[in-house]
């Protein structure tokens, strides 16, 4: 069965929600019944963005099979519940590095490579290539950047050749771009739009759909000019109106009937006979979306991490609580505590009106203390604590320096000749000197203890958790530690590494060296985020400081009304 191809590229700015926009549609057509997953291609260089720092490019979503990848697949992986792999990330460095080994091994001896065609085709052979799996009805290709942006040329080649080849039945092309409103005149303008448009036609491609991010409802009138000047059909002009949360994108999207134009286009009904539904089922959807939009409540967690300034640096994390708060009927208010800032002195002070606390993934010594001593607060003043790698990491330093009376605790990370390494450097990570792609990444099972929280919290004894790291938490000292009261509930059964730890007689105190926030997905969020809310619930509860007190449900508008559905 021919797999059909939704491009989606983006125009007159960046940060238009292209992911989002990807995401949504995605969703609407896996509730119409087809099989569907997205793949980003990122036009820059480096060969994965894992080498990059959080200010550079916000997060780095790691995959279960250890690819680093771009944040837009959080949002695919969250949105579809469906995960993704290496072959759903794509940059020019990859598509280079591939061109560049198979010239070094002789396969095209005799030709200079070019980047016609031999980029170009190696380009085409990651967009087909999900798609030949047979895995997927339907392959969703988002296109990094702007059109007219130099780099992003040859992804534009590719897919003027692919539309070619395949054909409109099986492909479609959807262009996002901007509507600004000039508040001088008193007017939302189209022109932009219309010379992104000129732009993607100068490569070869005639956009299918357009869709239009704005900050209000678009009008008719400014819907026919865009129709008219960029050669779209009327209902193929979708705007894409500015929502107070991402997740209610997919219904906008629906609304407006994006997911009947894809189907429509190409032709699915007929090609995938009967498999099609007339409309997405999204009930589900909708009552996610009001355990959203009605909390009953609201906690404050804090969020201490060095990245805290830069708004998608924690995004997995963000979301794992955007969705652990709705499971739990409440709002998560994340406290953004800047971890460089944080000292014994006004640790009491910033943390003051905290419900919980989460110490962020991290490298590099810049804001340990600051972490360090979070922990310590949380700790002492048995406040729910929840400590990702790095502030997993920070916990076992913490403990050590003042439980275990050892002052020089550090991770040899920060102080490589310190006398008690509690966290050190993994075998196997000794002999590596280069950066990229070198970490232990990637899905690991983890063994938890019978009867531990964590096992009772999962309802499950072995799980599946993905890393990024290179330390880990030093065996030799790990019996003391324990002597001391600290518990490991959770072990990679083959090489007994520490992947949990947890101070049993605390409200709520977990570490975890894996990375919990990549695994939420809508409807599903991560089990040790929900059960983290909840205590902080309980403990706003005890402490009656709950932010809204239960009450009768406050009606808040849900976009688009449920019966519609
Ligand atoms: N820097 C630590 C390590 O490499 C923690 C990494 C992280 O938090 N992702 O082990």
């Amino acid at each position: 069965m021919q797999t059909k191809y939704v491009f989606v590229t983006g125009g007159v700015t960046s940060s238009l929600g292209k992911g989002i926009v990807c995401a949504s549609l995605g969703r609407l057509l896996e509730n119409r019944g087809l099989r569907v997953t997205i793949q980003k291609f990122d036009p820059y260089i480096n060969v994965d963005p894992g080498t990059m720092n959080p200010y550079e490019h916000g997060e780095v979503y790691v995959t279960d099979d250890g690819a680093e990848t771009d944040l837009d697949l959080g949002h695919y992986e969250r949105f579809l519940g469906v995960a993704t792999t290496q072959a759903n990330n794509v940059t020019t460095g990859r598509v280079y590095l591939e061109v560049i080994k198979k010239e070094r091994s002789g396969a095209y001896l005799g030709k200079t490579v070019q980047v016609v065609p031999h980029i170009i085709d190696e380009i085409k052979h990651w967009m087909l290539q999900l798609g030949e799996t047979g895995d997927y009805d339907v392959v969703i290709t988002e296109i990094g950047g702007t059109v007219g942006d130099i780099e992003g040329q040859p992804y534009l080649e590719a897919i003027r050749q692919l539309r070619y080849e395949l054909g409109s039945r099986n492909t479609l092309n959807i262009h996002l771009t901007l509507l600004p409103y000039l508040e001088a005149a008193g007017e939302v303008k189209s022109k932009p739009s219309q010379h992104s448009v000129k732009t993607l036609l100068s490569f070869g491609l005639q956009p299918d759909v357009l869709v239009c991010r704005t900050d209000r409802p678009m009008t008719e009138d400014v819907r026919r000019k865009l129709a008219l000047f960029c050669n779209v059909d009327q209902r193929a002009v979708i705007a894409s109106q500015d929502a107070e949360s991402i997740y209610e994108v997919p219904l906008l999207m629906k609304e407006q009937g994006l997911d009947e134009i894809a189907v429509e286009r190409l032709h699915m009904k007929e090609d995938f006979e009967g498999k099609v539904l007339d409309a997405p089922d999204m009930d589900g959807w909708v009552r996610f979306l009001r355990q959203l939009k009605e909390p009953q409540g609201k906690v404050r967690i804090a969020l201490v991490g060095k990245y805290v300034e830069h708004q998608d640096a924690y995004k997995s994390i963000a979301e794992s609580f955007i969705l652990a708060g709705a499971a739990n009927g409440v709002q998560v208010e994340l406290a953004q505590i800047l971890s460089d800032d944080l000292t014994a002195a006004n640790v009491e002070e910033k943390l003051a009106d905290v419900n919980g606390v989460l110490v962020a993934p991290g490298f590099g010594d810049r804001g340990v203390e600051g972490k360090i001593e979070a922990v310590r607060f949380a700790r002492e003043n048995d406040i729910p604590f929840f400590g990702i790698c790095l502030g997993m990491q920070c916990s076992v330093i913490e403990f050590a320096r003042n439980v275990c009376g050892w002052k020089s605790a550090n991770s040899t990370e920060f102080d490589p000749v310190t006398e008690h390494p509690v966290i050190d450097l993994m075998e196997e990570q000794k002999k590596i000197s280069t950066k990229g792609g070198t970490m232990r990444l990637g899905a690991y099972t983890c063994q938890l203890t019978k009867g531990s929280r964590v096992a009772e919290i999962y309802g499950r004894e072995k799980v599946k958790e993905r890393h990024r790291h290179r330390y880990e938490l030093n065996n030799v000292l790990r019996y003391k530690l324990a002597e001391h009261g600290m518990q490991f509930t959770g072990v990679n059964p083959k090489r007994d590494l520490v992947e949990i730890v947890e101070l049993p007689e605390k409200r709520w105190y977990v570490g975890v060296q894996f990375h919990p926030e990549y695994r939420s997905t809508v409807g599903n969020p991560h089990p040790l985020f929900a059960s983290f809310v909840r205590a902080c619930v309980t403990y706003a509860e005890e402490k009656d400081n709950i932010l809204m007190p239960k009450g009768p449900r406050r009606e808040k508008k849900i976009h688009l009304a449920s019966a519609k559905m």
